[in-house]
């Protein structure tokens, strides 16, 4: 049997501290039908992180020159810092049946649902307030402030969670992860992008 398979689009959201980013790098690692579009953003890298792996990190100027050019899919201010995904990170990569997994905010997520219909969207809820509050605190890679910002915001994104297309509330990782990769499971299979041509 023949088959060709357009890529998925996987947009993931959730709130910093609802454990997203341990998602992610978890479908990445066991899933290799899966490449990550890595964003541009203005904010400073931290420790842990690696240039144009986690993000391309860019100067304001060179934000702007990306923009002016028209080479963002979706592009947001997310806690005072811009962010932005490239057209180029993700089109070429669908085209050739690969899947593409974006890890970006609500205001983004919500500008890539409307022009790419077919994505996929996923939002992870933590379980409690008080839950995303004590992960903000022990992984200690925001200041005060930026916690307080980052727990304000949260409130306003998980009222938004219903525009998304799947909630994972992530109580507990391993079944967290288990429900991702069921949904994941099922979209590869739906008609939208998934064409077996049955022989005579
Ligand atoms: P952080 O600074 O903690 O890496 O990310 C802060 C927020 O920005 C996260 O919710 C992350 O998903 C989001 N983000 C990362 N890249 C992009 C992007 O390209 N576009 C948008 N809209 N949000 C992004």
């Amino acid at each position: 049997m023949k088959e060709t398979r357009k890529g998925m689009l996987l947009v993931i959201s959730g709130p910093s501290g609802a454990g997203k980013g341990t998602l992610v790098a978890k479908l990445l690692e066991k899933d290799p039908s899966f490449c990550f579009s890595v964003s541009v953003t203005t904010r400073g890298r931290r420790e842990n992180e690696i240039e144009d792996v986690h993000y391309h990190f860019i100067s304001d100027e060179e934000y702007d020159k990306l923009l002016a050019e028209d080479a963002f899919i979706e592009h947001a201010s997310v806690h005072g810092h811009r962010y932005g995904t490239l057209k180029s990170e993700v089109y070429d990569r669908m085209e050739k049946g690969q899947n593409v997994l974006l890890d970006i905010d609500p205001q983004g997520a919500r500008e890539v649902m409307s022009k790419e219909k077919d994505c996929v969207s996923v939002f992870i809820l933590p379980p409690s307030y008080h839950d995303l509050r004590v992960r903000l605190h022990t992984r200690n890679t925001e200041n005060e402030e930026e916690i307080q910002r980052r727990l304000n915001n949260a409130r306003g994104e998980i009222r938004q969670a219903d525009r998304y297309r799947y909630l994972i509330v992530n109580d507990n990782l391993e079944l967290a992860f288990e429900q991702l990769v069921a949904i994941v499971r099922a979209e590869k299979q739906n008609t939208v992008r998934y064409f077996p041509v049955i022989e005579e």
